[in-house]
């Protein structure tokens, strides 16, 4: 092989709905704070904001699953997502990868901010904390793929460089992509045939 080696491959991983459980963390601490509130299960959990549809279930209940979201020791005490502790402990061993966590705080940061870091030292250790980036904006930070459970990654560069990779998640699960659009379905499915589709040749 002419030109020596290949680029390594970069990697960014979101962490809310991928590597931690938002949802269900969610749900579980709305149903906690407001037991005689109406919710809405995990099956029933339609789009990216949870703000936007408990909203439109009743006004009031948005500033109620905020409050959980925005409380001390939410982001703390998610759960993994089964199988993703796993996968970037493989992953950051391959050979020529680049491994990120790429996340976004919500505005109201006080808490979250710190947690995540907590949050990735506790389960993932510190070689990862060393690798965390905070953004509200996925779309200047360069890498080849982004597997996120966003549907749509929108900030103030048109055209990222990484192809995103939608993570199934209990709001996107309904969503029909394009044609050049892919998804991973959990951690248990072939995250490693998208990189090795994604190596420079
Ligand atoms: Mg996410």
């Amino acid at each position: 092989m002419a030109g020596g080696a290949a680029a390594p491959l970069r990697v960014l991983v979101d962490m809310d709905g991928v590597l931690s459980d938002f949802e269900g963390g969610l749900l579980r601490g709305f149903v906690a704070s407001y037991p005689g509130e109406p919710h809405v299960e995990l099956a029933q959990r339609k789009g990216f904001s949870a703000l936007d549809q408990y909203r439109s279930l009743r006004e009031d209940l948005g500033e109620k699953i905020a409050s959980v979201y925005e409380s001390p020791g939410f982001f703390l005490s998610l759960q993994p997502i089964p199988g993703a502790t796993e996968a970037m402990h493989e992953m950051i061993q391959m050979p020529n990868t680049e491994v990120f966590i790429c996340t976004s705080p919500i505005r109201k940061y006080e808490y979250c901010v710190a947690e995540k870091y907590r949050w990735v030292a506790k389960h993932l250790g510190p070689q990862f904390v060393e690798r965390l980036i905070l953004t509200r904006d996925k779309t200047v930070v360069s890498a080849d793929l982004l597997f996120d459970d966003k549907d749509t990654i929108k900030g103030v560069e048109p055209n990222p460089s990484w192809e995103h990779i939608l993570f199934s998640c209990c709001h996107n699960k309904h969503l029909k992509l394009q044609p050049s659009q892919r998804r991973l379905e959990s951690w248990a499915d072939d995250w490693k045939a998208i990189l090795e589709s994604k190596r420079s040749k």
